[in-house]
């Protein structure tokens, strides 16, 4: 009899579930036999990376016996001209989850409590979990975060607030003004963690820009990624800026050379390519239209979106829609994790995608009602 090696693992890991990815292409292909596949399950921009960072992402190919500036001086400095922020708080991780999961580490523990909203990015519950501290999960108000009711849920034990905005799978945002008040009432030892991973995409509606409320509060944490408009999801690079204290307790715990270096460089030239990242968010608002106009021509009801995906609710049941869509080669995104059983995820492609996908969506509503 081997040993229960579960039962060793700590009570926090215990209790979690893996995380569910966006089904990949190659696996559909291979369990349906078909190809031409689209895939809108994962918030990936459909325009790819940008062409300075491709450049720079093989140029780094013949130098693989170097380990990566471990600093990431470069990107930092990069990031910290672009931002009007120093260097030293800026902390750079393997995707913005490691950030996530870094100031989880650092700031929770069994005995303290972490508040964050109904149907908010997974990796919150997640990284809670791991760290056995306390859950506080507020009800959603329209979907989104609802600001007032979780400054009241704050107590004594909390140590670290997640807002995602806009969040992930709801696409709801705050505004300014309602994080302010929020960020106001918040007692200066509890850590407000603002994941902006669809900034890019929240610009020109009257979004907060978090980095400029740094110097006003200084138990914020803005996280973004370079996964999403920077279309770079494959090299896993994201970011967080603080005030230095924080960035310094970040940078204790992270692994050295957490981002590697063909990341780190293609991450800076993305940094530069401002016109690539100007061309997804307008194919992301003129998609956002299509997609919405096809779901009020099928009076379907759907979350309007601040992010480069909308939440829109089926009225079969959602996992065989889901399956339906797979069938006709087109990848969407069940969010039952998310308590919204009724609700799918899609991305917002190029055109030609989200016509497919509506089409599809047709088709299997119609063979399922
Ligand atoms: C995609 C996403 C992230 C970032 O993912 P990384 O690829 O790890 O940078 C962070 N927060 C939310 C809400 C997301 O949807």
């Amino acid at each position: 009899m081997s040993c229960d090696f579960i039962a060793l693992a700590t009570p926090g890991v215990q209790g979690l579930q893996p995380y569910q990815p966006g089904k990949p292409v190659e696996e559909l292909e291979r369990e349906l036999g078909i190809t031409d596949i689209i895939k809108l399950a994962s918030n990936e921009n459909p325009l790819g990376a940008g062409e300075l960072a491709r450049q720079a992402y093989a140029s780094v190919g013949s130098d693989l016996a170097i380990y990566p500036d471990g600093s990431a001086y470069r990107l930092k400095n990069a990031l910290a001209s672009k931002l009007g922020v120093q260097a030293n708080q800026i902390t750079i991780g393997n995707g913005s989850n490691d950030i996530l999961d870094l100031i989880g580490r650092a700031f929770l523990r069994p005995g303290v409590s972490a508040v964050f909203s109904q149907h908010a990015f997974v990796v919150y519950p997640i990284t809670t979990q791991v760290a056995g501290a306390k859950a506080i999960a507020v009800p959603a108000k329209d979907w989104g975060h609802d600001l007032e009711a979780m400054a009241v849920a704050v107590a004594d034990d909390t140590r670290l607030v997640f807002i995602a905005n806009p969040n992930n799978p709801t696409g709801t945002a705050v505004t300014e003004s309602a994080l302010r008040r929020f960020m106001q009432s918040v007692r200066d030892d509890v850590i407000v963690v603002l994941d902006e991973a669809y900034f890019e995409y929240g610009l020109g509606h009257d979004l907060p820009d978090g980095v400029r409320l740094l110097d006003e509060f200084p138990n914020l944490v803005v996280t973004r990624t370079f996964s999403k408009a920077y279309g770079l999801a494959a090299l896993r690079v994201g970011y967080s800026v603080s005030q230095p204290a924080i960035a310094d307790v970040l940078n204790r715990l992270r692994m050295p050379f957490n981002v590697n270096a063909p990341a780190l460089a293609a991450a800076e030239a993305a940094l530069s390519d401002q016109a690539h990242v100007d061309e997804t968010a307008r194919i992301n608002r003129e998609g956002l239209k299509q997609l919405a106009a096809g779901f009020k021509a099928m009076g379907l009801s759907f979350i309007p979106s601040y992010g480069n995906f909308i939440a829109f609710e089926v009225p079969v049941d959602a996992m065989a829609c889901y399956h339906g869509l797979l069938k006709r080669g087109v990848i969407v995104r069940p969010i039952g994790v998310y308590a919204m059983p009724r609700h799918l995820r899609v991305t917002v492609g190029l055109p030609a995608h989200n016509e497919r996908f509506l089409s599809a969506l047709s088709a299997t509503l119609g063979e399922l009602s």
